[in-house]
């Protein structure tokens, strides 16, 4: 725990040392008359090639963006930008944690919307090459925060309505883990084990996440770990005894995965390295999500070597196992015009080409189709169907496909 604080002191030092050095060329070139020209790099995570030797990459930048005070649209982004840079020396300097929105409320008629914000933020961790949570940017998760977050939170911002309302709200909206896992956070210990299906909030501050480990450490290990996409496929599967039956982890981000969540999953599967699926609707929202999981955001392009899940397979739903599962007509449901035209833009990406060439075909087979199902439409076929034939026989086919 000592070498823990003592890297994370570290960092923190380093970090803000490099936003004193960037400050002082800011200065520097100021004084001196220069025009000041701010250089952030670019990162992207496909292109719309679908030659095989286009040159993405997750590691490196793939161009320069450079902001100069002469054009009126970059005098503004340098304005937030510096002052969203000054919020986050300040929590380096206490090391103290706030939430993209908590940032928000200190200013929100500079601001004006959280999008401008979270922009300024991801600009600050290019130019310091660091992930979100080095800078002490958390994704808030209300019930999660610690005490002494709360006594800064209250010394640093005023409260009024909205803000008040936003924390409400995210307070229902738990990401969750369920199943053969035990783990530490902040000295907390979750024990899922004893209840594999029973429901436990994903961590905040996954760096804070120690002593992952399966029961017996070797002889009850989980098989697997399955991500659900929706939170009501989640509690279908609890309420099944699924975790106990099948002696897996679940868990779910309730719609596109937030940072805590893919960080998360990625420390569980370096740690107990096991096979990992996903389970989305299909339709071109589920499969946006499932390549979230699998390639990141082109938002957090720059932080994808972090974030990305590469071991990520596809389990279902498939527009072909709409005839293979038998399902009743009546549970397709037509794309909308916004489904195709999203559908059309993410064959173009140039990932899917490459790496996984046959989720590229089912996608095309979607918009071939023109229809689109959620998970539940396997419901109507039994009510626990989806638990006892329909993940399992996928499962199983991944098994002899491995073999
Ligand atoms: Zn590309």
């Amino acid at each position: 725990m000592e070498g823990n604080r003592r890297r994370s002191h570290l960092e923190r030092h380093d970090l803000l040392r490099k936003i004193k050095e960037f400050c002082k060329s800011i200065l520097k070139d100021i004084t001196e008359r220069r025009s000041l020209l701010i250089s952030i790099n670019q990162f992207r995570n496909y292109c719309k090639n679908l030659d095989a030797h286009c040159s993405c990459s997750y590691d490196f930048p793939q161009g320069q963006e450079i902001l100069t005070l002469e054009k009126q649209c970059h005098a503004r982004r340098i304005d937030i930008l510096l002052s969203v840079l000054l919020i986050v020396q300040k929590l380096l300097q206490e090391n103290i944690h706030m939430s993209k929105r908590d940032i928000y409320y200190m200013h929100p008629s500079l601001y004006s919307e959280q999008s401008i914000v979270d922009q300024a933020i991801n600009d600050i961790c290019i130019l310091l090459q660091c992930s979100r949570h080095n800078i002490n940017v958390v994704g808030i998760c209300w019930e999660r925060v610690s005490s002494s977050y709360l006594k800064n939170l209250e010394n640093l911002l005023f409260y009024h309505v909205s803000y008040v309302l936003n924390c409400l709200f995210l307070r229902f909206s738990f990401k969750m883990v369920m199943g053969w896992l035990r783990f530490l956070e902040s000295g907390a210990k979750f024990d899922c084990i004893n209840s594999p299906n029973d429901a436990h909030p994903i961590p905040t501050f996954v760096e804070k996440v120690k002593g992952i480990l399966t029961i017996d450490y070797i002889v009850s290990t989980a098989n697997y770990i399955l991500v659900v996409e929706k939170e009501s496929v989640f509690h279908r599967l609890a309420n099944d005894q699924y975790c106990t039956r099948n002696r897996c982890i679940v868990i779910t981000g309730r719609g596109y995965p937030d940072i805590s969540t893919r960080r998360f999953l990625r420390l569980l599967i370096e740690k107990l390295r096991l096979p990992t699926f996903c389970l989305v609707d299909c339709d071109p929202y589920g499969f946006d999500i499932l390549t979230t999981y699998r390639f990141g955001s082109m938002q957090m392009a720059y932080d994808a070597k972090f974030l990305r899940i590469p071991e990520m397979h596809w389990l279902g739903a498939f527009p072909s196992d709409f005839e293979k599962y038998g399902l009743p007509k009546n549970c397709r449901l037509k794309l909308t015009a916004e489904d195709t035209r999203k559908t059309e833009a993410m064959l173009h990406r140039c990932y899917l080409q490459r790496e996984v060439p046959h989720w590229r075909s089912e996608l095309e087979l979607m918009l071939q189709s023109g229809v689109k199902f959620e998970i539940e439409a396997f419901c109507a076929r039994s009510f626990s169907f989806l638990s006892e034939k329909y993940i399992p026989s996928k499962i199983q086919e991944f098994e002899r496909l491995a073999v």
